[in-house]
């Protein structure tokens, strides 16, 4: 993808890929169906990766940055311009990278190594290139061990998968995280991130933080001149529910405690059915499996069960994860991938997508989606159940780590390479609500049988569990997770195929059935109307962060507009912003009229507003 950011013009034209004269539909359809015959070979087969490039990148030594996600790309497509970037290797240096900055009211962010958040949480406030990043790269160590209590404290920069090992190794098992493990200890906190279950606390991994340590600022010098001060948060202490989920507000989280327990076994069987009536299902499914999750894939019409449940860790089974979809992807392959549903777009095919998805979903599904039994045999995954060490199966990531070839292969999503460019919308919808937003897609799916194969393409929609939290920016209800990607255009100007029915599906989550967005993913349009969402414990969570940085020196006009403060507001209001969801369209020129797509109501849900083909 040449991708378009907004302070920088195009180095192609933006419509190149409407340019590109196109095969006729059958060859077209037999060339994509091998090409995706060899990417999901390859996908099975790679073994080598190029690990992420950085996400700060500097002119002069540490000073005059730009910084960005993982993605390479906001979801406003700006770009983040600091003065600086800090890499503090000690709680002293990160004191002294705080007060250093709040003695100048210079505003920071804390950068993590991979920044795998989508919306511009990383970007500091104040004048445009005049903040600081403060990195947690180097802020990745164990610093604690207590065996009796099964707790760990550990530095925030500690990435998913070095904690994972590092509790393993003292027989210890942090029992539920996200699937992707390059991400850090700090980063998922901040944005609540989960895995799936509703049993005892769920799981939101911050409901098993005891203790926290935090660097925030001052306004005035300490007697030793710093102004900065060390705040520690234990058990029971109120603000420690404003700091476990804080979306970087408070201060640099710099150590975290967190309760774990001895580790286990899981036993995981994945099985396929038919959707019919599945939406009544999930609350006894969630009460019967621990880790289970339900993959949806609504244009193949089916679900996947994952029934996941605890084992005694004598139980034999040396199984593993490495989730196809994490792992080093081919290139070349990937840009075969982005080709594909670039032409299946450009010629309006539906069902080619369908058609796609069908060999891609099914070619996932025979080889176990990444699941490795590991007894020995040559293919990896030989059947289900596969049963291993919870620490072998809770999140995975080869592509981050596997060795460097010179981006022969990378992450699917890297954007040095012209492989997957997607958005995401996450929403966690209420259990009493999921039947009936279930229902409302189907019915939606009814209307255009086709429109929804692109969900299915990146995976499905994922369903997953989690618990009511008492944290002030956790969940407010025990709720299902839904996750959706798909394709996003190079050109934010080019509408996107079928995008009236994904924008119905998610102002269905999000506004219909009031679900509450994951904050580390979303579109624009996924933060609106958060706070009342919220009610008082955002008031809650805004006087903490008064407490803890009065002068909102770790605030950004990103965060200030989500939580509705300082007069900053979501609101946009220009031509095709909903074309990528800054807005929900009110106005034709919302969408692209003069490529044929208006705004109008909802074909389910009629109070939805979406950019809609004339003639759909
Ligand atoms: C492939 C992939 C799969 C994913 N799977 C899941 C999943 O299964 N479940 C799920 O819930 N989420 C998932 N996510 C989302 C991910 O967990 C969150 O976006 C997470 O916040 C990313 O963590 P990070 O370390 O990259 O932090 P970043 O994205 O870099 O940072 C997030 C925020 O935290 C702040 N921050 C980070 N560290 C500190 C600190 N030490 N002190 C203060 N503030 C800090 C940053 O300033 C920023 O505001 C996935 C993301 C990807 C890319």
């Amino acid at each position: 993808c040449t991708l378009i950011i907004s302070s920088s013009p195009p180095r192609h034209p933006p419509n190149k890929t409407r340019d590109t004269p196109l095969p006729a539909l059958p060859s077209m359809a037999a060339a994509l169906l091998s090409l995706l015959l060899l990417t999901s070979l390859a996908l099975i087969l790679c073994v080598h990766g190029s690990p992420p490039e950085p996400v700060v990148k500097c002119k002069s030594g540490n000073a005059d940055c730009i910084v960005t996600n993982g993605y390479g790309t906001f979801p406003d497509r700006s770009i983040c311009q600091v003065a600086g970037v800090a890499y503090p290797m000690t709680e002293d240096e990160v004191l002294a990278a705080v007060s250093d900055a709040a003695r100048k009211k210079q505003h920071m962010k804390v950068v993590t190594t991979y920044a795998h958040s989508i919306p511009k949480l990383s970007c500091p406030g104040g004048p445009d290139g005049a903040g600081l990043v403060i990195s947690t790269q180097k802020l990745n160590r164990v610093v604690a061990v207590d065996r009796k209590a099964n707790r760990m404290t550990f530095e925030s920069g500690i990435g998913l998968r070095p904690l994972i090992d590092a509790a393993a190794a003292e027989g210890l098992a942090l029992p539920y995280t996200p699937y992707w493990e390059g991400i850090t200890l700090g980063g998922l906190l901040a944005t609540g991130s989960h895995g799936s279950s509703l049993f005892g606390k769920g799981s939101a991994v911050h409901e098993y933080v005891v203790g926290m340590r935090l660097v925030v600022p001052t306004s005035a010098p300490d007697a030793g001149g710093r102004y900065a001060r060390m705040v520690e948060l234990a058990e029971g202490d109120a603000d420690l529910l404003a700091a476990k989920v804080s979306l970087g507000l408070l201060g640099v989280v710099s150590q975290v405690t967190l309760q774990l327990q001895p580790m286990f076994k899981r036993s995981i069987t994945q099985r396929e059915v038919e959707d019919a009536g599945f939406e009544s299902t999930l609350e006894s499914f969630a009460s019967a499996t621990e880790f289970g999750d339900v993959t949806w894939y609504v244009g193949r019409r089916s679900v996947v069960y994952r029934d996941d449940a605890r084992l005694p860790i004598t139980t034999p089974g040396n199984g593993k994860n490495d989730f196809s979809g994490f792992r080093p992807q081919l290139s070349i392959l990937l840009a075969g991938l982005r080709t594909s549903e670039e032409l299946l777009e450009a010629t309006d095919s539906s069902e080619g997508k369908c058609v796609l998805a069908k060999v891609q979903v099914t070619t996932l599904l025979a080889t176990g989606s990444g699941f490795q039994n590991n007894e020995g045999h040559l293919p990896e995954f030989t059947g289900y159940p596969v049963i291993g060490n919870h620490s072998d199966l809770q999140a995975s990531g080869s592509c981050l780590t596997s060795e460097e070839d010179g981006l022969l292969t990378a992450c699917g999503w890297d954007p040095r390479v012209d492989g997957l460019f997607y958005h995401q919308t996450a929403a966690s919808i209420s259990l009493p609500n999921i039947a009936a937003f279930i229902a409302d897609v189907k019915k939606l799916r009814d209307f255009r049988p086709y429109s929804l194969c692109g969900i299915d393409l990146y995976s499905g929609l994922l369903m997953r569990f989690v618990r009511a939290s008492t944290a002030y920016l956790g969940k407010t209800f025990d709720s299902v997770d839904i996750d959706m990607t798909y394709f996003r255009s190079c050109d934010p100007m080019d509408p996107r195929l079928d995008e009236d029915v994904l924008e119905e599906v998610e102002q269905m989550a999000l506004f219909k059935h009031g679900g509450l967005p994951h904050w580390g993913k979303n579109r624009h349009v996924g933060f609106l109307g958060v706070r009342e969402k919220y009610g008082t414990r955002i008031e809650q969570f805004v006087a903490a962060m008064k407490k803890y940085d009065p002068e909102g020196l770790f605030s950004s006009p990103w965060t200030d507009a989500v939580l509705e403060l300082r007069e900053k507001s979501l609101a946009v209001d220009r031509k095709g912003c909903a074309l990528e969801g800054m807005c929900i369209c009110s106005r034709d020129v919302h969408c692209a009229p003069e490529k044929g797509y208006v705004c109008r109501p909802g074909l389910v849900y009629k109070e939805a507003r979406v950019c809609r083909k004339v003639g759909e």
